[in-house]
């Protein structure tokens, strides 16, 4: 099976940089992640595929090997030697958040300085819905999510308690392995973290009932956040510090809540400006009136000017949502909509027809064929 090129698979230009391939890969990871696509094989791929592709460009010694020689430079399947208990991470793919802290954790596989055992958490992502109201005026939410926290039974060790550690046989110690890759263009050694003790260099003689040896487990965690007035979609909140714990002592991933806002039936949102549609009759477009529209803060007394004219925009400075990343609101713009009325009785047709005649708006001949309209239209009845 030929692979797609990496760039392509983040869809980043070759020169992206750090920042590029981070919002790239998170934009895709969040639309692929087998928590969204439940069952969906294709998906679960394209998943695997991003990660990948996120786990190279981001490591520029893997970057660079793969820049030079392609996919030969850096195929994951020449590196799979070895094995062990705690090869693949936490349990296999369906644990997803271990994708995560592999790649977002910025662990061995983003560091270009070696195989540091200290290892930041995984940051965890959760999507939180608002209604349009709330993202408006700012909300107090209670936001519920999975995380990896030392586990109680072994505090982290992966040990049974009152069972000791013994050296990794597979580094001896050392934490790391060798690998050598035949490529084309000759032959690279590469140092991995070793799969067997990921890296800690011992492995526990007995391996703790609760996490299978992991040292972890997921636990579900319920937070009350303070959400800012003015967040909108695409908005992110970073809780720090509250996503999975590190390895080692490594500080814990952070927490990035993403909004999603409801639209709403009264006001169209862009940024922080609101859209609105007012509907006025012809009178009050005419003669002018003083109505009342709703407002983010209530009713508003809103003025009609004589002589307004179907699809006049207003625009009330200041009366739109809070900017969040900067200071003062957006504006509340209304355009206002003259109502032409669809059904008159006769009287009514013939009232409009005097008015029309005092504005010379009816020709003598138009008036006339309407007269006669308007006589069928009785005789009919
Ligand atoms: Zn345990
Ligand atoms: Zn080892």
């Amino acid at each position: 099976m030929s692979k797609r090129d990496y760039y392509d698979v983040l869809g980043v230009e070759r020169g992206a940089d750090e920042k590029a391939l981070k919002s790239a890969y998170r934009k895709l990871a969040m639309k692929y992640h087998p928590d969204k696509n439940p069952g969906d094989k294709k998906a679960e791929a394209t998943f695997k595929e991003i990660n990948e592709a996120y786990e190279v460009l981001t490591d520029p010694q893997k970057r660079k090997l793969y820049d030079q020689f392609g996919h030969a430079g850096v195929d994951p399947s020449a590196q799979a030697a070895g094995g062990g208990p705690f090869t693949g991470g936490f349990g296999g793919f369906e644990d997803f958040g271990d994708v995560f802290s592999s790649f977002f954790g910025g662990g061995f596989s983003s560091s270009s300085r070696g195989y540091s055992r200290v290892r930041r958490g995984a940051d965890v992502q959760v999507e939180v819905r608002l209604s349009f109201m709330e993202a408006v005026q700012g909300a107090e939410k209670e936001v519920t999510f999975y995380r990896l926290e030392d586990c109680p039974t072994c505090s982290g060790s992966g040990a049974e308690p009152g069972t000791s550690m013994k050296t990794c046989e597979q580094c001896g110690g050392r934490g790391e392995v060798r690998y050598a890759q035949r490529s084309l263009f000759g032959e690279t050694i590469s140092v991995q973290e070793c799969p067997t003790c990921r890296g800690k260099g011992e492995i526990p003689e007995t391996i703790c009932h609760t996490c299978k040896g992991k040292g972890k487990v997921r636990k579900r965690k319920k937070l009350s956040v303070k959400i800012p007035a003015g967040v909108d979609n695409g908005h992110i909140l970073t809780l720090s510090g509250e996503g999975d714990v590190g390895e080692s002592g490594g500080p814990k991933g952070d927490v990035l809540l993403h909004f999603r806002v409801a639209p709403d039936s009264l006001f169209r949102r862009e940024g922080s400006d609101i859209y609105q549609e007012v509907h006025i009759n012809y009178i009050q477009a005419v003669l002018g009136d003083e109505i009342e529209i709703p407002s983010l803060e209530g009713k508003l007394r809103f003025k009609i000017s004589p002589g307004t004219q179907s699809g006049e925009i207003r625009r009330l400075a200041g009366a739109g949502i809070q900017r969040v990343n900067s200071y003062g609101k957006g504006d509340h713009y209304v355009t206002i909509i003259v109502d032409v009325p669809t059904s008159l009785n006769d009287k009514q047709k013939e009232a409009l027809l005097h008015f029309g005649k005092e504005m010379n708006l009816v020709t003598p001949k138009e008036n006339k064929s309407f007269f006669e309209k308007v006589k069928d239209a009785i005789g009919n009845n």
